[in-house]
């Protein structure tokens, strides 16, 4: 084999980062942990690394997801993780793999670097803020403080403790640390205190547990050694939590910060048409609100084109070519271009549209619409057409597979022969049933709308039997609308509207929002 042979091998084997993601907030990943992102090819993602990351990954990449929820369901044991690393770096590709807080930390990721060793796969380390300092400081506790304590262990309450042959020097930690933070320790709570106190920690110590620390879902509790294992069971606190030992848990009155923010505790559903700006639900995470958001209803080119290049082929033959959506238009140009043809292609027939904004973006299309209806409704298009003289007249109309059917129909009454295409559909996105789920659990505090579409859009995705199933959805829910015509389109649907801001902003909107809690 020549040097040149060896160098084009090494050249194609890939690389394996492990990469910290953070305790749960994604703003807590590392700068360089996200630019690893953006070069991955396959990323094998855990449990515990907050989903809302992989927004950063190319979306080509192979999404692997390796999580290991709660010990016994594994979706992947951790050979095949690590083979599945070495594997696809070997194939050279670009591997990341993102855990949860800081891969070193409890993280197995010192095991998953040896098995790339001894495979000779290249690799690299990116840290990342471990869930025992973010949970801490969360919760408003500063996990070292002059005053109570100068040193802190980390450490697993994984190991039950009332095991002989423990690794954890039981003796030698429960007085000889000031602050210890128990990592996996919901289920041996009440060991773990016990222990503690048999070993000469003063029963009355504070505890905090924090369970999915540093996200909206941030739940907390203190007590003291003697009660904390009691607590946790009353107040149903379930991993993953972080327990947190030692006086320095007296100052959370002070400093708690994240669970006083304003919205704190409240979800609240963000309504809103796709590729709208997240301003938003930045204001509302801001002031500490879980935000879920509800893609409203997405779209989707029809079965098949045959019905609109029928028409196509024959554009001679009409005398009108009406469009009464914006996206009616896309939809239909994206499929004239597709056959090669473009804007020229329509000449014959006059062609119509239903209000301005239909008619601007026809004008982007290079052609200028011929009539525009005094009033901007299907309704409104049929009669002035009709007035124009329809009789006998040959009609196209690329609409929404779905669409209202007046317009043809009063045009077929008037004598007109109408030919209707579909050029796209509505189709509920991914996420509509955790929208009802939650509504139906009585999860959600307020429902945001900021525009009429928003609301049409929203009851149409909830698909509510009737007027009843409706209330009984919403029951308790506050609606939260942008401004007055938002308003009025809510309260003709049946809604009732709880919050609306002076101003018609985004700011305003979150303004008002929260001194409605105030
Ligand atoms: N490498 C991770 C720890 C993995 S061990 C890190 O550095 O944080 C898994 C344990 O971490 C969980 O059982 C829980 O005790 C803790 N943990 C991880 N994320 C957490 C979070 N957001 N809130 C509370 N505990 C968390």
């Amino acid at each position: 084999m020549t040097t040149e042979d060896l160098e084009s091998i090494k050249k194609r084997i890939g690389k394996v980062y492990l990469v910290g993601a953070g305790p749960g907030d994604p703003g807590l990943i590392t700068i360089k942990g996200r630019n690893v992102l953006a070069k991955a090819e396959v990323i094998v993602y855990d449990y515990l690394a907050n989903k809302k990351l992989l927004k950063y990954v190319p979306a080509d990449a192979e999404f692997i997801y390796a999580g290991k929820k709660g010990g016994s369901k594994h979706t992947h044991t951790q050979a095949e993780i690590n083979q599945m690393l070495i594997d696809h770096a070997l194939a050279g590709k670009i591997v990341v793999r993102l855990k949860g807080g800081d891969p070193f930390i409890f993280g197995r990721g010192g095991e998953e670097i040896e098995e790339l060793f001894d495979a000779g796969v290249p690799f690299e380390v990116v840290p990342g803020v471990t869930s025992a300092t973010a949970a801490a400081t969360y919760a408003g506790v500063p996990i070292t403080h002059r005053e109570y304590t100068s040193s802190v262990a980390f450490i697993t309450g994984h190991e039950d403790p009332t095991k002989p042959n423990t690794n954890i020097a039981w003796d030698k930690i429960s007085t000889g640390i000031g602050t210890l933070v128990f990592y996996m320790g919901i289920k041996n709570l009440p060991s773990i205190s016990e222990k503690l106190i048999e070993n000469g920690r003063d029963p009355k110590t504070p505890v905090l547990v924090v369970r999915w620390a540093s996200t909206p879902e941030q739940r907390s509790v203190v007590g003291t050694l003697e009660n904390i294992a009691a607590l946790v069971k009353e107040k149903d606190i379930k991993p993953p939590a972080l327990v947190v030992v030692g006086d320095v848990v007296k100052l959370r009155d002070k400093i708690n910060w994240f669970e006083n923010k304003p919205l704190f505790g409240k979800k609240i559903l963000v309504t809103r048409t796709r590729d709208q700006a997240s301003e938003l639900v930045e204001l509302l995470e801001e002031a500490g609100a879980n935000c879920l958001e509800g893609a409203t209803i997405a779209l989707e080119p029809p079965e098949n084109w045959d019905e609109l290049d029928r028409g196509l082929a024959k554009m001679n033959h009409y005398q009108w070519l009406l469009f009464t959506s914006i996206n009616a238009i896309k939809y239909f140009f994206q499929r004239l271009h597709e056959k090669g043809m473009d804007a020229r292609d329509l000449k014959g027939p006059k062609i119509g549209v239903v209000g301005i904004a239909t008619a601007e973006i026809l004008l982007s299309y290079g052609i200028k619409a011929d009539l525009l209806p005094r009033e901007f409704t299907g309704e409104g298009l049929a009669e002035s057409l009709i007035e124009s003289g329809v009789s006998g007249g040959k009609i196209f109309l690329p609409r929404a597979l779905d669409a209202r059917e007046v317009l043809p129909e009063s045009l077929r009454e008037a004598g007109a022969e109408v030919d209707v295409a579909p050029v796209y559909r509505n189709v509920r996105p991914e996420g509509y049933e955790d929208v009802r789920q939650e509504l139906e659990a009585n999860q959600i505090s307020v429902i945001t709308f900021t525009s009429s579409s928003t609301v049409k859009n929203f009851l149409r995705m909830i698909d509510a039997k009737d007027e009843h199933e409706l209330q009984k959805l919403l029951a308790g829910v506050k609606i939260a609308v942008i401004g007055p015509i938002t308003a009025k389109t809510a309260i003709a649907n049946g809604l009732e509207v709880h919050i609306q801001p002076q101003t018609y902003t985004i700011p305003a909107l979150v303004d008002e929002i929260v001194s409605y809690y105030a």
